[in-house]
């Protein structure tokens, strides 16, 4: 789960996390009035969107008086965000940041990660702050340097200080460099967060070290406790038919391609997403089903699957172990009928009764196109999308 940059910075400050002052507007009047508040000659109007590189693509205003607030609350709120992390279509901005300006007198980057490979969060820090890290890694990865944390001991004072040498945080900054990493580290952890990437972390002019900019994500699989970070969710920032297919448990993720994807079990899914690139078709999604599927839920994910204005023809593979593929067959039948299907759509069953549920498809009477394997099924639908 994601939340806003104003959201992060509320937990970092509770963690003794030092990030500048501000406050949430949704309307002009209300940016206006937090800049008010924070009393600051200068402050910063920022557009709260759950996407990075706002600042290049006009997002992020430095106003040096009231007017000006004004006139870059007008300007961002409501407009469409185009990022290179928000897709072509953009996001539109609903909420801002007004914050304290900041006397920078240099920007780095600091980062915590899990490190799959192995199996430890790792602290990542870098003089080259402002840039994606991405870009870092590709032209000068030199200048990344790692801390691999025990769990045992979790992150360690010499561990920071080296970091902060590392990245060469003049000295007169360092202990507030090193309480900053214990406390984003402290958060990372407590919090259950997947990323916790502070992009720029600034020194400014009267000594202090801050977060300027803070991206916190979330492990799904905690928030059964993490009661208080679920209630930072913006449902707005989400993609509708991932929340959709959450509410039916099932496990979707919206993609670019036009191939509609329906399958049971995350393994199969994903080799099913492999095997239509394989016949140079695209994806329109991943979709697991799981393993007990009932004929409401297969039309709950057909209903899904076709609320995607990009979806050109669905390839379901099914493998019926615990699940019976007549009982899948059924659902598809009945899916088919109540959406009114218009487009391509092949069908794979393998498994647990699978002559049966191949005759129920047969006898349907629906323009159903059947698939001998995983191959010939992929290879189907792409030919049939693209024929389209
Ligand atoms: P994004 O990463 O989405 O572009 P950031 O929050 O990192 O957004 O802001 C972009 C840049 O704007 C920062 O690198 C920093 O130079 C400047 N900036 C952001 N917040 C402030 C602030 N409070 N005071 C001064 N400059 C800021
Ligand atoms: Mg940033």
């Amino acid at each position: 789960m994601n939340i806003h940059e104003y959201q992060g910075k509320e937990i970092l400050r509770k963690y003794g996390v030092a990030v500048p002052n501000g406050k949430v507007a949704f309307t002009v009047d209300e940016a206006v009035q937090a800049a008010e508040e924070l009393g600051t000659n200068v402050s910063v109007v920022k557009a709260q969107i759950h996407a990075g590189g706002r600042g290049k693509a006009g997002g992020v205003k430095v106003a040096k008086n009231i007017d000006e607030v004004r006139t870059y609350a007008d300007e961002i709120l409501g407009k469409t965000l185009i990022t290179h992390q928000t897709g072509p279509e953009g996001k539109e901005v609903k909420r801002l940041l007004i914050e304290e300006g900041c006397d920078i007198k240099k920007e780095y980057y600091i980062g915590l990660v899990l490190d799959r490979a192995t199996s430890r969060v790792t602290m990542m820090a870098s003089e080259e702050g402002g840039t994606e890290i991405e870009e870092v890694a590709a032209t000068t990865p030199e200048k990344i340097f790692k801390e691999v944390i025990d769990p045992v001991t979790g992150l360690l004072p010499y561990q920071a200080r080296r970091l902060a040498f590392n990245i060469n945080i003049p000295a007169e900054y360092l202990s507030k460099a090193v309480k900053f990493m214990m406390g984003l580290y402290q958060v990372f952890v407590e919090k259950d967060c997947s990323i916790a990437e502070i992009n720029p972390l600034v020194t400014t002019g009267d000594g202090e070290v801050l977060a300027l900019d803070a991206k916190l994500n979330f492990d799904d699989n905690a928030l059964f406790r993490q009661k208080d970070i679920v209630e930072y969710r913006d449902l707005e920032e989400e993609d509708e038919k991932e929340i959709e297919a959450s509410k039916y448990d099932l496990s979707y993720i919206a993609l670019d391609g036009n191939i509609g994807c329906m399958v049971n079990g995350a393994g199969l899914a994903m080799a099913t997403m492999d095997i239509i690139k394989h016949y140079n078709g695209d994806p329109a999604n991943f979709l697991d089903v799981g393993g007990g599927a009932t004929a409401e839920k297969v039309t709950e994910a057909f209903k899904i699957i076709l609320s995607d204005k990009n979806v050109k023809g669905i390839f379901v593979n099914i493998f019926g172990g615990i699940m019976k593929c007549d009982v899948i067959a059924e659902g598809v039948v009945q899916a088919t009928k109540e959406v009114g299907l218009t487009i391509p759509l092949v069908v794979r069953l393998e498994g647990t009764n699978v002559d049966a549920g191949k005759k129920i498809l047969a006898d349907s009477g629906l323009n159903i196109t059947p698939a001998e394997s995983m191959a010939d099924g992929a290879e189907k639908i792409v030919a049939l999308v693209n024929e389209a």
